[in-house]
This record gives C-alpha cells, sequence and structure tokens, in this order.
C-alpha cells in the first residue's frame, strides 16, 4: 500500500456533509469579508489556546508580516531569527526593511541556540523570533531571559505549532505575538491559505487588528499604513469545522510519533537522544559523535508538548539521507526534505552583511541530514509498520 507524506482527503472527505453545510451558509447570508465566522473562528482559536486575543489573517506569512509591521521593524533594525526554518520567517524580516541576523540552530531539538544568538546581539537588534519547528517550541525561557536582557521584541513564528505547548501555556502566548497558518500541511490544515494572530496585549491587539484593513480607524482614516491581511469569511467557516476535531487530530500524530519512537528505536544504528546528555549544541554534537549512528530520532523536549506537524529523523553519513529518501520513494512512502537549505546559505541573502551570515554549522548540517516521514493522523497502521519495516530495511534490522 503506497504511503504519502500527507493525506488531506483522508482527513477532509468525511467532513464533507459538515464542510457543504458551512459553505452554503456563507453562501446564502453573502459576508465574504470579514463574516461572522471570522470572529467566531478567533474566538474559538482563543478559547482552545487559552489566550486573550485571536486576529484572523490572510496566510502564516502575513501574520508574521502584521505583527512585524505592529512593532514597527524597519531600515536599521537587526531581528534574529533561526537559519533552519521556512523561507517566510526570514522573507518577512526583510519586507520590513529590518535587516535578518541568522541564528543556529540546537542539533537535537532543531530550533534556535540563544548561545548562538548571544554571539550576535548587537545594539542595533530590536527583536528576535524564535520558530517551534515541526511541532514544538523553542526554549522560550531561554529566549525570554535573552530578550529582557537586551529589551528585545519576541514573536513566536508558530506556523507549525498551533496547540503546542511551552511548560503547559500554549505556544504563541509567551510574547508579543504568535502567528500561526493554515496552510493545508499544517496540523490545523485549511482548503487555502490562511493564518491567526495571537497576542496578550490590548494595545498591541488593538493595533494589529487596525493594520489588518490598511491600518483605516476610522474607515478611511489612516494613522498607520496596514495592509489587506484579511482572512476569508469561508476560510473562517471551513477551518471551524475542523477546529471541532483538532484534539483528535494531534492524539493521533502523538500516537504516531510515539510508536515510531518505540519501534525504530529498536532498529541497529538508530538511537534516541539522551537528555540526561543534552547541555549546550555542542555537547550534544559530542555525544552524537560517540554513538556510531545511523539516524537520530526526534525527541520531545521535557518542557513541551509536541503536535508533531513533522517526524524529522536526522541521517548520519555522507549521502545517506538521499539513499534512505531514494529507498523510501521506491517502495511507495513518501518523504520529504525540510530544508535542504538554510537561509544564511539563500542566494536573496547573500548581499547581507557577513555578519548575518556568521556560524551556522549546525544547521549546515540539519540540512544535509533531515528528513521527513508520515506522521499525519489518518495513517493505518499498516502504513506505519510499512514505514518502520522499510526503514529497517535500510538500516540492516
Ligand atoms: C508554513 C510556514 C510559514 C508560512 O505560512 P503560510 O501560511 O504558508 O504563509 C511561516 N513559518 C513557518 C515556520 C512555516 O512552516
Amino acid at each position: 500500500m503506497p504511503v504519502p507524506l500527507l493525506d488531506v482527503n483522508a482527513q477532509n472527505l468525511p467532513l464533507e456533509d459538515e464542510l457543504t453545510a458551512a459553505f452554503t451558509e456563507v453562501l446564502h447570508h453573502g459576508r465574504f469579508i470579514n463574516g461572522p465566522e471570522v470572529k467566531g473562528l478567533e474566538d474559538e482559536v482563543a478559547a482552545f489556546l487559552k489566550l486573550p486575543h485571536a486576529i484572523g489573517v490572510s496566510s502564516g506569512t502575513d501574520a508574521l508580516l502584521l505583527a512585524f509591521m505592529a512593532l514597527d521593524f524597519g531600515p536599521g533594525d537587526e531581528v534574529l531569527c533561526p537559519t533552519f526554518t521556512f523561507f517566510a520567517t526570514a522573507g518577512t524580516i526583510a519586507r520590513t526593511g529590518a535587516t535578518p541576523v541568522f541564528v543556529d540552530s540546537c542539533p537535537v531539538s532543531f530550533n534556535i541556540d540563544i548561545e548562538d544568538a548571544k554571539r550576535k546581539v548587537t545594539d542595533k537588534t530590536k527583536a528576535i523570533v524564535p520558530v517551534h519547528l515541526f511541532g514544538q517550541s523553542a526554549d522560550m525561557d531561554a529566549v525570554n531571559t535573552f530578550a529582557k536582557e537586551h529589551e528585545l521584541r519576541v514573536v513566536e513564528d508558530g506556523a507549525q505549532a498551533i496547540g503546542a505547548a511551552y511548560k503547559g501555556t500554549s505556544s504563541g502566548g509567551l510574547s508579543d505575538f504568535g502567528t500561526f497558518s493554515f496552510f493545508p500541511s499544517k496540523n490545523l490544515g485549511g482548503f487555502g491559505d490562511g493564518g491567526m494572530v495571537v497576542c496578550n496585549d490590548p494595545e498591541l491587539e488593538e493595533k494589529a487588528r487596525i493594520m489588518r484593513m490598511h491600518g483605516g480607524k476610522p474607515k478611511y482614516y489612516h494613522h498607520v499604513v496596514g495592509g489587506n491581511f484579511r482572512l476569508d469569511t469561508l476560510q473562517a467557516a471551513l477551518l471551524l469545522v475542523k477546529l471541532k476535531r483538532y484534539k483528535e487530530y494531534t492524539a493521533a500524530r502523538q500516537a504516531n510519533a510515539a510508536y515510531y519512537g518505540e519501534k525504530l528505536d529498536e532498529l541497529p544504528g538508530v538511537v534516541t537522544a539522551d537528555l540526561a546528555h543534552m547541555g549546550s549544541a555542542a555537547a550534544q554534537n559530542e555525544w552524537l559523535d560517540g554513538q556510531a549512528a545511523k539516524l537520530v530520532l526526534p525527541i520531545i523536549i521535557p518542557e513541551n508538548t509536541h503536535i508533531w506537524n513533522q517526524y524529522t529523523l536526522r541521517v548520519i553519513g555522507e549521502g545517506q539521507r538521499d539513499a534512505l529518501r531514494e529507498h523510501l520513494t521506491g517502495l511507495g512512502i513518501g518523504s520529504e526534505i525540510y530544508y535542504p537549505l538554510t537561509m544564511d546559505q539563500q542566494p536573496c541573502f547573500q548581499s547581507l552583511p557577513e555578519s548575518s551570515r556568521a556560524h551556522c554549522g549546525v544547521s549546515h548540517q540539519l540540512s544535509g541530514e533531515v528528513l521527513s516521514i508520515p506522521v499525519f493522523p489518518e495513517l493505518k497502521p499498516e502504513q506505519r509498520d510499512e514505514v518502520v519495516a522499510a526503514i529497517g530495511g535500510f538500516v540492516g534490522g
């Protein structure tokens, strides 16, 4: 049986009647812009995350851009962000006129390495943008302690982490703004583009809400320049149908990840990072060097609730990642490389100052070794077993 990396139909088609009814309702009320379902989704998401304010927006990318515009990022500002992330994190910083400064990642959690951020902060640094990569939070105590020390703004890029938590608080709620995406491959996958901004501060919330509609308040009177960052009523109506099932989707991803963790760990040459050895990035690398591992499994950092947007392996050894990918493809199993190129390696960022692109060695290594395998909620037990058997065949188990 083929095993796709993601099967959106397996999740959406069972909801066809409800989705069609939601569509029909919007068709008939006709309030396609800022209709009642937008407010409905904002309220439901805020309640679900136990955060005070949520603002529906046009995409995860626009969520970041809106947060950055509301915090006045601009020319002359430096903004720290991980180099090992999806392009939107860095692209939106650059679009404000600020200079992205790329920070290396932790070799085990894949998230921003604050020890490296400490090397790169300057008196021009305005903010730090941790990304909760693959569905688990960055080390937010470390981020916020660092940010406080240097008086930095913090925006959490939670595009892959809606419903994830750090020490029990929802991702997105531990900073000035948190941002989410409803891109179809994200955990709360929509029917096109969509996103959400969350925030704790009522003043920032109001500013972002006004800037979502070109910055006009009252309408046609503009004290600030915003944009059109609205979420469609139709998209909100359809997402409300899926939000009701979101806990089940997350539980299924967590069960799949737990199953992989158990079964793959039994294979020869497969290791799971031992938390007792996880000090600095350097210490983690040293530990890994001593393992003679072929594959390293992802782990859950104890402070975190991981929602597994991706289940990402590190495949050790020159050419081995691509060899595993080819092996899986040959067996009809989907996989993907998130991400083959880090931000400091992107052609469009080569004109940035050298200091923006320094010291990203762990991330370069990760981009050569990572491979994400199917973990979507509707994965069938026999499909999971096929993935495990295929990897067993590769490592010789
Ligand atoms: C998907 C993603 C985004 C952008 O979201 P879109 O809705 O596709 O615009 C931003 N950051 C990260 C980390 C993402 O994974």
